[in-house]
């Protein structure tokens, strides 16, 4: 395994790290054996970080109770997040870390991150509850070692969020498709230019730069690989691996044997080491991704569930289906996502516009306004009514 070091700490931290929320297993109930058996393998091939939220349904709890069943809590740093959002007084932050320790079964975390911020206006209404203060306490009592931020908001902000507190290290989403997007580029260099470790989340758009990947840009990957860069999984976590700037990446293996390729990879994709030649392949890859890329979802599930049981990132996942590996496979996607062949499908156009997803999408995604793109591009006209009149028969 590579090894990159946290400026702030010290801490020696695997340059790959087990992003925990897509543990195997049914929405908002991780299986706790196979969640057991994917950090003992996290481990033996060298990765020494785990990253969990609050807001994970069940996920702080699996892993909690994986590390102490396999006497692993020293073995690793483990990270887990404030759900700002949840915060209304002062006493909340207490109530929340304590149930997030019980959870954990542990004493301290070593990385607490606010999670999912979006503005600096949320860190400042945390401080206006003195956060700053709460947070002294913690390190002094040894409950919490490091503090950072977890960010989806825009380029702009991203300083001011930088520069709002003493942070020890941030996590932003990175990847080659999204250099200008959110923190971005720029926010990666000013982060590492104030000090700061920087961990990566979604290095590979959950999925979309690996096996979703348009056919045409995987074509591209597949004329230019190497015994090093074979996959398209290999080219995304390598490209983010070759900034020197990047401390570790989040991965969100979800199968021993992805836990195995990934490591590997890991210990070869050093800073710096990709050539000008392969630059050149990941900007026509990139292209091609922005030319099918119709909804930035990442399929992270965070606006699930939708009261009218709509699968919204099931449903974005084939309409960009459709742009990148055409119409067809999409529809089949759709018919899926939605039920179709059910006593009791889920049609985009059943949501009634209530918001209660929009909220919650990191992404910042219209999510009425483009289900309403995906109804026309599945169930145009005729269609359209056909399938209403099928879901609501009976
Ligand atoms: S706005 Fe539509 S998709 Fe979102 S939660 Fe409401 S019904 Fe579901
Ligand atoms: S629509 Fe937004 S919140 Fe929902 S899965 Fe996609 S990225 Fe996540």
């Amino acid at each position: 395994m590579q090894y990159r070091i946290n400026p702030r700490s010290g801490d020696r931290i695997s340059a790959l790290g087990l992003g925990c929320m897509r543990f195997p297993g049914p929405p908002g109930r991780p299986d706790p054996a196979r969640a057991r058996e994917l950090v003992a393998r996290a481990v033996e091939r060298g990765i020494n970080y785990l990253d969990t939220a609050y807001l994970y349904p069940g996920n702080e709890a699996c892993v909690g109770s994986a590390l102490v069943e396999l006497g692993l809590r020293d073995s690793v740093l483990l990270a887990t997040k404030l759900p700002h959002g949840s915060v209304r007084r002062a006493e909340d932050l207490d109530r929340i870390f304590d149930e997030q320790l019980r959870r954990l079964r542990t004493d301290h975390v070593d990385y607490y991150l606010v999670h999912n911020v979006t503005s600096p206006a949320q860190w400042e209404r945390l401080r206006e509850l003195g956060v700053e203060d709460w947070i002294a306490r913690q390190r002094a009592a040894g409950r919490i070692r490091q503090m950072g931020f977890s960010y989806h908001g825009s380029a702009g902000d991203f300083p001011v969020v930088l520069d709002a507190y003493d942070w020890d290290f941030c996590q932003i989403q990175y990847n080659y498709a999204g250099e200008t997007y959110q923190a971005g580029t720029a926010g990666l260099r000013a982060a590492a230019g104030r000090g700061l470790a920087v961990f990566v989340m979604e290095p590979l758009l959950g999925g979309r730069l690996a096996d979703r990947l348009p056919d045409r840009a995987r074509r591209i990957l597949d004329a230019a690989a190497t015994p090093d860069l074979a996959t398209p999984a290999a080219w995304g976590l390598s490209w983010v691996w070759d900034h020197p700037e990047v401390t570790m990446l989040l991965s969100g293996m979800s199968a021993p044997e992805q836990i195995d390729e990934n490591a590997a990879l890991a210990e070869r994709a050093l800073p710096g080491s990709f050539a000008p030649a392969q630059h050149e392949v990941i900007s026509r890859v990139v292209k091609e991704f922005e030319r099918t890329n119709r909804v930035p979802c990442t399929g992270c599930n965070y606006c699930m569930p939708c009261p009218q049981g709509i699968n919204i990132p099931g449903c974005f996942s084939a309409y960009n289906a459709s742009f990148a590996h055409g119409w067809f496979t999409g529809l089949s996607q759709y018919f899926t996502a939605s039920a179709i062949r059910t006593s009791e499908p889920k049609l985009v156009s059943n949501c009634v516009r209530c918001g209660a997803c929009v909220r919650h999408c990191p992404q910042h995604i219209d999510i009425p306004a483009r289900l309403e793109e995906v109804a026309r591009r599945f169930q145009p006209g005729p269609v359209g009514w056909a399938l209403r009149a099928w879901s609501h028969r009976g």
